[in-house]
């Protein structure tokens, strides 16, 4: 970790991170830990029984068990966060799932369950965590949405309208939370190495990205982690209904290079 990363501007704040035990949410979970923030992950992954008692806090970080895509889930961990810590101050969207379907192809049913992990799913948590975060006086939210939000890159018709979806509904969240003193911003990663994208990025894939990514490389899921420390901090206490773009200058790029 760097000097800078060292600084714990998150001390004494509770924050959930959704998909926190997997690529880029794991990466932003021990990075909100480092910065003094208590973490609970919140995966579907975690296993079903979790001890209440924070016996089964691994390294420091709580996981629980959640499924964005069912509302008595979202509902029920939140509420439970809020009853164990008393509080709820922080909120990281980066559960996820992604799969490249070629627009004709794709079936009513891929389509629904795309809206509904990464855009119904955000917009469940993201009302019951900002519900809390309304009783507790404030907070900050990130919701990490992607490239193929503000981009019609092929093969990303579900993924991609599930992602831009998440950018304005982000928008819109704060604004009408501006004035409970919640900040909602999101990240729109470039192509970040992860468990998800090992399993669906072939080298095709991976040397179309390198040819349209000015820093010709893919990121790593530390450097989005630090760009969601910041924005939750209070370095960025006046950023909010901010799409920041942490993708090697992909969005900035024009004619594409040599
Ligand atoms: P990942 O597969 O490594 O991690 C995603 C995590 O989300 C997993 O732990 C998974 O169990 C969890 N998850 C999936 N469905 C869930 C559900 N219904 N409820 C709760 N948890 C669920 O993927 P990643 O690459 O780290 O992606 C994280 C986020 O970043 C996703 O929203 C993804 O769309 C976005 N993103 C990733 C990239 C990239 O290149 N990796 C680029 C842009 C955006």
């Amino acid at each position: 970790m760097s000097m800078l990363s060292a600084a714990r501007r998150l001390a004494g704040k509770i924050a959930v991170v959704t998909g926190g035990l997997s690529g880029i949410g794991a990466a932003v979970a021990e990075r909100l830990l480092a910065e003094g923030a208590y973490v609970v992950a919140a995966d579907v992954s975690a296993p079903d029984r979790v001890p209440q008692n924070g016996a089964a806090v691994l390294d420091g970080i709580e996981p629980v068990r959640l499924d964005v895509a069912e509302e008595a889930s979202v509902a029920e961990c939140m509420a439970a966060v809020v009853a164990r810590h008393g509080r709820l101050d922080i909120l990281i969207n980066s559960a996820g799932i992604g799969r490249d379907i070629p627009f004709l192809d794709t079936l009513a049913a891929e389509f629904d369950r795309m809206i509904a992990v990464n855009l119904r799913g955000t917009f469940l948590v993201g009302q019951a965590a900002a519900r809390h975060m309304v009783e507790g006086g404030g907070g900050a939210i990130v919701n990490i949405a992607s490239v193929a939000g503000v981009r019609g890159s092929r093969g990303r018709a579900a993924y991609g309208a599930s992602k831009g979806g998440v950018i304005t509904l982000s928008q819109v969240m704060a604004v009408e939370l501006a004035g409970y003193g919640i900040r909602v911003n999101v990240i729109a990663p470039g192509p970040i190495e992860t468990p998800l994208v090992a399993a669906i990025h072939g080298e095709a894939i991976r040397r179309d990205w390198l040819r349209q990514v000015p820093m010709r490389r893919y990121g790593m899921p530390e450097e989005i982690a630090g760009v969601a420390a910041f924005l939750c901090s209070d370095d960025a206490s006046f950023v909010t209904g901010h799409v920041l773009a942490a993708d090697g200058g992909f969005q900035a790029c024009g004619i594409s290079m040599p």
